[in-house]
């Protein structure tokens, strides 16, 4: 086994599954010792070979060690836990004689979001022996008696969030005592979601010998509190994959932009019109009126977007990140306010817990530089929009940037920059994923230029150089650089006047308007809809997010760029050679009519033209003179 390990682990960045050389396959997750119906599965999703977290996690794993892994997002840590764990269940199922009903496995998620995509993850991957494995996601919006409903039939297998777990391992219907296996994914975010007491009162109920792993992008002071809590027989085995990610090749090129703060809109306005990114782009923006304001915006010039916020109810938000998903969608905008959230909440942290130190980057001392300027400065910047936002009852499982598995981004555009370095690393590991070239750009308001333009300043800027220099200083570190984007502004004057009418018809009340009027909207499908949704996801395709607000009266002159409004030289005066990254639909979201053309291609009937086929076409065969006449 150990020999098949070293052999796999090649540190090559991981393919998508399509255009393998069936010489590779044989080694790749059939050399892992994995269950014939799981390698049934992984093949009918195309995957063939393990990324490097799989081939070193899923042997320990299926040997009942406790693990700890750090690999970068998107490197397939779900799996790397998932697989081995089904694995272990269906063994013992088919070695015990009378199988005991019991909830096995707990997979601990920090957002409402990743308990989803876990237990679909898991639906997708039992499809070949989904009698014996059951998942259910306890983060349901639904009755609380239904859920409990749903734990006493005892999957196999249970998703949720902290809190959630706990609740229900307190009032004993989920019974801790049956555990075998304890996974906590994203485990340096779980603690930061203020998870702590939850997390806490799990580990007390476990019993002893329950396998414990931990999925985590960094290897963080948290982590090693989690691990402490949980792994109560000794250390977990720690697999770093630091070394294997920095042979890789750079898939993610990473951009920034001065600017000022109204030329931020400027140059969203080129990019959508000038098609300088193309494919699907997520677009960070600072808090929730931002997303609309942006939406409203981009509607002005016939771009359709949808909004991602903490605000919208969840079944919502999981529908948007299905449908940005599956290519419904090209443009997304997310409100990173729990970012936000997150830097209030350390404030507190930190006088309780002055030993956070950060081991194993400069990322948590950036952290602490962020607080301590909003401390010194003389209007906060960063603690009054978070306890805002836990006033008006906003998610708190809520995270955009943290974890979710957005399919084939092209780009992520911090149209704000965030407000640290930590932050930042999680927003573009939303691009460049499972082996895919992605690109980051991001904007940064310079200090001598932040404040200029009142109506479209934000806060949050004023120390946007400061935040810049510490996410360049932690990426350099990795080995990433940040290159400035070769943009020529001057060539965009033509365009100055439309942003004016632009921005000007998108007054605050017209936000407000379409901020309710989604919200409306969205509760309403929600909750009429919430079951049938979760049941039936395919049938959602009809409820489109990124319909026009029409919060804004509508210039239809601005939809249209005329050619005399075209910087000289065209595209390429404005841009030079940056990072294009080509849209990549998702192949296995399928369409399909496509499909079908395709097969009846192959059986020869889309010849329309020759022969018979004309005979068939009523378009082709009808004359004036009738039926079969010449
Ligand atoms: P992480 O948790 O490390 O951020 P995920 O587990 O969410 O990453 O996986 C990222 C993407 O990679 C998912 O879309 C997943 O389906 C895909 N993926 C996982 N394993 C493989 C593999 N062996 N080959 C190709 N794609 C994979
Ligand atoms: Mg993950």
């Amino acid at each position: 086994m150990k020999r098949k390990l070293n052999a796999d682990d090649v540190p090559e960045p991981v393919d998508t599954g399509a255009g393998q050389t069936p010489a590779q396959s044989k080694t790749g997750f059939a050399g892992l010792g994995l269950d014939a119906r799981l390698l049934q599965a992984v093949a009918k999703e195309k995957l063939s070979e393990p990324t490097p977290v799989q081939v070193q996690a899923i042997p320990l794993a299926i040997a009942g060690k406790d693990i700890l892994a750090r690999a970068k997002t998107g490197s397939g840590k779900t799996l790397a836990y998932l697989l081995p764990i089904i694995h272990s269940i269906l063994r013992r199922k088919a070695s015990s004689v009378r199988p005991t009903k019991a909830v096995s496995a707990i997979m601990l998620v920090p957002t409402k979001e990743l308990a989803t995509q876990v237990t679909t993850a898991v639906k997708t991957f039992t499809s070949f022996c989904n009698q014996d494995i059951r998942a259910e996601n306890i983060n349901r919006k639904e009755d609380l008696a239904v859920t409990r409903a749903r734990l006493l039939e005892c999957p196999e297998i249970v998703v949720g969030t902290p809190n959630r777990v706990s609740q229900w391992i307190s009032n004993d219907v989920l019974k801790a005592a049956d555990l075998v296996h304890v996974v906590i994914d994203e485990a340096d975010l779980v603690l930061s979601y203020e998870y702590e007491d939850e997390l806490r009162s799990i580990a007390a109920a476990l019993p002893a010998g329950v396998q414990n792993i931990f999925m985590s992008a960094t290897l963080r002071t948290e982590v090693d509190k989690l691990t402490a809590l949980f792994c109560k027989s000794g250390s977990p085995v720690v697999l770093d994959l630091s070394e294997q990610e920095a042979a890789e090749k750079p898939i993610l090129s990473q951009y920034i932009v001065k600017t000022a703060e109204d030329e931020k809109f400027l140059l969203i306005y080129a990019i959508f019109k000038l098609q300088l990114i193309k494919g699907k782009i997520i677009i960070f923006v600072a808090d929730i009126d931002r997303c609309y304001r942006m939406k409203l915006f981009l509607e002005q010039f016939g771009t359709r977007s949808c909004v991602l916020n903490s605000e919208l109810p969840v079944n919502s938000r999981l529908h948007v990140v299905e449908e940005f998903n599956k290519g419904v969608y090209d443009v997304l905008i997310a409100a990173d306010e729990r970012e936000v959230a997150e830097s209030g909440s350390r404030k507190v942290k930190k006088s309780e817990d002055d030993d956070i130190e950060d081991i194993e980057d400069a990322a948590e001392e950036e952290i602490k530089g962020v607080d301590d300027v909003d401390v010194d400065a003389t209007k906060p910047v960063v603690a009054p929009p978070a306890k805002k936002q836990r006033k008006t009852g906003n998610d708190r499982e809520f995270g955009v940037s943290r974890g979710i598995d957005f399919r084939h981004v092209a780009c992520v555009l911090n149209f704000d920059l965030p407000t640290s370095s930590k932050s930042y690393t999680h927003r573009i590991g939303r691009t460049a994923r499972a082996g895919q070239k992605g690109m980051a750009l991001s904007f940064y308001v310079p200090a001598e230029l932040f404040r200029k333009h009142r109506p479209t300043s934000i806060l949050q800027c004023q120390y946007d150089e400061k935040v810049l220099a510490r996410i360049t200083a932690h990426q350099e570190k990795h080995g990433a650089k940040l290159e400035e984007w070769q943009f020529d502004m001057e060539k965009l004057t033509g365009f100055r006047y439309r942003l004016t009418d632009a921005l000007r018809a998108v007054t605050r009340i017209a936000i407000r308007e379409a901020r309710t009027k989604e919200l409306r909207q969205e509760l309403i499908n929600s909750t009429k809809l919430a079951r049938h949704f979760e049941e039936h996801p395919e049938d959602l395709r009809h409820l489109r997010h990124d319909t026009e607000s029409h919060a804004v009266r509508l210039q239809p002159h601005l939809k249209h760029v005329p050619e005399y409004l075209l910087p000289s030289g065209g595209k390429a005066a404005v841009q030079q050679d940056v990072g294009f990254v080509e849209f990549r639909k998702d192949e296995r979201a399928g369409n399909k009519i496509r499909k079908a053309r395709e097969v009846n291609r192959k059986r020869g009937k889309g010849a329309i033209m020759k022969g018979k086929r004309t005979a068939g076409d009523p378009l082709k065969s009808l004359n004036a003179r009738g039926r079969g006449k010449k």
